[in-house]
């Protein structure tokens, strides 16, 4: 299976992402982690008011 974010041929670990399925290989669901954390991140700084 090919993974569906960076394309390469290898075995799949599966995500389920605001309710729909993604097959990522081991590097992209690192990456899709580290992201998701990130965005977590700035959806807190958006939240706190700077004034
Ligand atoms: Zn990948």
């Amino acid at each position: 299976m090919n993974c569906e974010r960076c394309g390469i041929d290898a075995s799949l670990t599966h995500r389920d992402v605001d309710g729909f399925a993604y097959y990522l290989c081991g590097a992209c669901v690192r990456g899709w982690d580290a992201v998701r954390s990130v965005s977590t991140d700035s959806t807190d700084d958006a939240r706190s008011p700077a004034r």
